[in-house]
């Protein structure tokens, strides 16, 4: 299978990189416009790799879309600006990147005639819930820019399957860790100044309640939906390892041998969601569940760093 993957630069795209030349026979030919997320070095060992592309270039760029994606057999759709904290300050290109880029992709790509279309989404989109977990077919409630216009991505894409007949799967994931994220991310932004002798800021009380998924458990996850997901779906893909948000730096303390002064506690975020969770069973139900120990998973990504 031909395999083209848009923000596969970034954190979670090259992880699926590198899965999907690991474990398949397929090629890959990877669209990004190398943003500041985006990691052209991450990607280095695989240039003589006849089964690699790298294509540097734009989603909203329909030309620059149309001039690469013809002749793929499948999309696996990265690429997005995905810092909440980001969306606050700068809200207008994370709609034109999530929203504008997705229906770009989505157009090219029915016209192209690909067989699968797989839409990467988060489970921001549901919003927050203080008891028990969104299943795919709750409403979306998102709550900030970001997430707003993830959502925004989800309808866009689903309805070109409902009007267009685009093969498109959806996976809404947790958050995730590991190596090769950009460290403005809470772990590797914890673990990265922590390092360089630095104190960490805590949002809030530090009990707002994360899914934590290691990133090469949702690749798993991703490529299962990709070749026996049902189309017009959408999949939710979580690590099943709730955590309030200060059991991390506790954590990172403890294996870098660290004590507790190393962290401040700051002003929340506004409109901070306290808890997200989502119940699997769809995806579960497709042969798939995370292998990653979460404290295994938190040590191998602090040794990355
Ligand atoms: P990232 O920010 O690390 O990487 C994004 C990549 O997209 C970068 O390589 C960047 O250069 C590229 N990109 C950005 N704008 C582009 C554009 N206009 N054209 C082409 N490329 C562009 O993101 P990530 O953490 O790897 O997330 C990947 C996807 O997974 C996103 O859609 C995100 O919403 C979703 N997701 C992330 C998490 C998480 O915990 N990181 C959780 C659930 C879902």
């Amino acid at each position: 299978m031909r395999v083209f993957i848009t923000g596969g630069a970034g954190f979670i795209g090259s992880n699926y990189v590198r899965h999907l030349l690991a474990n398949t026979d397929d090629s890959v030919t990877v669209f990004d416009a190398l943003t500041y997320a985006g990691n052209r070095e991450t990607l280095r060992e695989f240039d003589d790799d006849p089964r690699f592309a790298f294509v540097q270039g734009d989603i909203c760029d329909r030309e620059a879309v149309r001039a690469s994606l013809p002749g793929h057999d499948a999309v696996v759709h990265f690429a997005a600006e995905s810092h909440v904290d980001r969306s606050l300050l700068d809200p207008d290109v994370f709609v034109r990147t999530n929203c504008m880029g997705t229906n770009v992709m989505c157009d090219v790509a029915a016209d192209a005639g690909v067989e699968r279309f797989v839409h990467i989404s988060t489970d921001e989109v549901y919003g927050s819930i203080d008891e028990g977990s969104f299943s795919e077919g709750d409403i979306l409630q998102p709550r900030s820019p970001y997430s707003a216009a993830k959502a925004g991505s989800d309808l866009i894409a689903l309805a070109y399957h409902e009007t267009h007949g685009l093969p498109v799967v959806v996976t809404r994931s947790s958050n995730q860790y590991g190596p090769y994220q950009f460290p403005e991310k809470l772990i590797p932004f914890f673990v990265t100044n922590l390092l360089d002798g630095h104190r960490v800021p805590l949002y809030g009380d530090g009990l707002n309640v994360r899914d934590w998924l290691f990133v090469r458990d949702n690749c798993a996850g991703v490529d299962l939906v990709l070749r026996n997901g049902t189309v017009g779906e959408v999949y939710n893909i979580g690590g099943g390892n709730e955590r309030p948000n200060r059991y991390i730096p506790d954590r990172v303390l403890e294996i870098l041998g660290r004590d507790e002064s190393s962290v401040e506690y700051v002003e929340d975020r506004k409109g901070h969601d306290r808890r997200y969770s989502i119940a699997c069973d769809k995806v579960r139900a497709l042969g798939w569940e995370p292998s990653t120990d979460f404290d295994a998973g938190l040590e191998e990504t602090v040794a990355f760093y």
